[in-house]
C-alpha cells in the first residue's frame, strides 16, 4: 500500500478509536500454541496461572515451565538447610507440574533472593526465548505496588526487557536466530486486563498448589485456599464466570514508551 493511503487509513483509525490505548489490539492470552511460564520460585506459576496452564494443556497447547531460582531460602524453619529445601521444592514443583500436565520444566537453580544483575539475567532470557521460541511468555508483574521480593521484580523486568530485545539480532548476536515473542501475560498483577474462566480447572489448580507443602503448611493453607477462592470469585464477578484468573496482557509494542500501557 502506498504511504499516503496508509497514512489516511491510520488517521481514520485514530478518528474511530479516540482512545489511543485501543489502537493496538491485545489478543486473548489463551490463543497461542506455545507458552513459557516463568516462575521466580517453584510455586509461583502454579499459584497465579495454574488454571490457565491446565486449560492450555487440555487444549493440546505446549507449555514449558522455567523456574528461575532454587527456592533454597523460602522457609521460616530454623532447622531447615538450603540444600534440602531446594531439592524438596524441586520435587514439589515436579509433582505440581504433573497434575497440570506440564511435561517439561527448566530449572535454572539460581540463588534464591540473590539473582545476578539485571543485564546478565536479561541475556539469559533472550537466550531461552530464542531456544524455546514461545509465542507467549508469562512473567510476574514487576510493577505490583508494594512488591518487595527482589526475585519477582527482577524476573519481571529482565524477562520483559528480553521480550523487546530477543527479535533484535545485534543483542546477543552469538545466539541465533532472533525470536519474536508475540504476547506477554503478567501474573500477580494489580491491573489485570484479561480474565480467564478457570471454573472447570480450579480444583486441579489447587491440587497442584497444595503440592508445595514446604510453602503452605497446614496452618497457612486454609487462609491461602480462602484467599485464592475469593480472589477468583472477585475476578469472575460480572463477567458470566464463576472463578477466574486475571492477567495483565500486553504486546511487545506496549513495553517501550507505552504511555497508555498502564491502562490498556
Ligand atoms: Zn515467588
Amino acid at each position: 500500500m502506498d504511504p499516503e493511503k496508509k497514512s489516511i487509513l491510520w488517521k481514520l483509525k485514530f478518528a474511530l478509536f479516540p482512545k489511543t490505548r485501543e489502537l493496538i489490539e491485545v489478543p486473548p492470552v489463551e490463543g497461542f500454541s506455545k507458552y513459557l511460564v516463568v516462575s521466580p520460585h517453584p510455586d509461583d506459576g502454579d499459584l497465579f496461572a495454574g488454571g490457565l496452564v491446565a486449560k492450555l494443556r487440555d487444549s493440546g497447547k505446549e507449555v514449558v515451565y522455567l523456574i528461575v531460582t532454587d527456592g533454597s531460602r523460602g522457609t521460616l524453619d530454623e532447622g531447615m538447610n538450603g540444600e534440602s529445601l531446594a531439592s524438596l521444592r524441586r520435587r514439589e514443583e515436579e509433582n505440581a507440574a504433573r497434575i497440570l500436565k506440564v511435561e517439561r520444566i527448566i530449572f535454572w537453580d539460581l540463588p534464591d533472593g540473590d539473582l545476578p544483575i539485571r543485564r546478565e539475567l536479561r541475556d539469559r532470557f533472550i537466550e531461552i526465548y530464542r531456544k524455546e521460541k514461545p509465542e507467549c511468555v508469562l512473567l510476574p508483574d514487576p510493577f505490583l505496588p508494594y512488591e518487595f521480593h527482589p526475585d519477582h521484580v527482577l524476573v519481571g523486568l529482565a524477562g520483559g526487557e528480553a521480550v523487546i530485545f530477543s527479535p533484535m539480532p545485534l543483542f546477543l548476536p552469538e545466539v541465533k536466530p532472533p525470536h519474536e515473542v508475540k504476547l506477554v501475560a503478567f501474573y500477580a498483577s494489580h491491573r489485570p486486563n484479561q480474565f480467564l474462566d478457570i471454573s472447570p480447572y480450579y480444583e486441579r489448580k489447587m491440587r497442584a498448589v497444595r503440592e508445595h507443602k514446604s510453602q503452605f503448611s497446614d496452618s497457612v493453607l486454609p487462609l491461602l485456599e480462602a484467599y485464592s477462592y475469593w480472589k477468583s470469585r472477585e475476578w469472575a464477578r460480572g463477567k458470566g464466570m464463576k472463578l477466574a484468573e486475571g492477567f495483565k496482557v500486553l504486546t511487545p509494542t506496549h513495553l517501550h514508551t507505552g504511555i497508555d500501557s498502564w491502562e490498556v
